[in-house]
């Protein structure tokens, strides 16, 4: 249901750059990990010997007045040198931006939660992400002869509908929450008793 951001970030460098090789990609998300983001739109990216790197840290900005990102491989000791094709520093910090955008964006969101209760001997589904757990304290025998429980769901619709082998057993009216509450709301119903 949920996108994952780092998917997303993944998905978009993939396709601003069509041409480039799946290890290309590969190695801007090996990357990630090691850009560090300083003041003014520098960041740093270390180095990799296993990515054939031969320096212990890069820096990669984006110009103005050039229209693109560089970064220190461009240049050799002796000043520029190579006007290279878009490195994997650059791609890495591409993707580093993008996924704490989509990261961003994705804790803003906001959903629908519900709680409720439920009897059903079959498989309890609903339109969003289902939380179930048993609504006695103890499960025994008994339990499975007349089985209640407990749910509670994040959907991306207000109406939330639940069903037990197919059927509609449940609908309620969500309460709009950000994300971020719905995850800590989420964690709480499994950790009541
Ligand atoms: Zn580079």
């Amino acid at each position: 249901m949920r996108r994952d951001p780092l998917r997303d970030a993944i998905e978009k460098l993939k396709q601003d750059f069509p041409g480039k090789s799946r290890s290309w990609i590969k190695r801007a998300i090996m990357r990630l990990g090691d850009v560090r983001e300083l003041k003014f739109g520098l960041y740093l990216v270390e180095g990799r010997r296993e990515l054939c790197d031969w320096k212990p840290l890069y820096q990669v900005w984006y110009s103005e007045r050039g229209g693109r990102w560089y970064c220190t491989c461009y240049f050799s000791t002796f000043g520029f040198a190579r006007q290279r094709d878009v490195c994997t520093h650059v791609a890495a910090v591409m993707l580093y931006r993008r996924y704490k955008k989509a990261l961003e964006k994705a804790e803003r969101k906001r959903v629908y939660v519900a709680e409720g209760e439920v009897e059903c001997k079959g498989r309890i589904e609903a339109n969003g992400e289902l939380h179930i757990k048993p609504a006695v304290d103890r499960v025994d025998l008994t339990f499975f002869a007349n089985p209640k429980y407990k749910i509670f769901v994040v959907s991306e619709m207000r109406r939330i509908v639940v069903r037990c082998s197919g059927y509609e057993i449940l609908e309620l009216e969500g309460e709009e929450v950000p994300l971020a509450t719905a995850k800590f709301l989420v964690e709480r119903f499994y950790e009541r008793g």
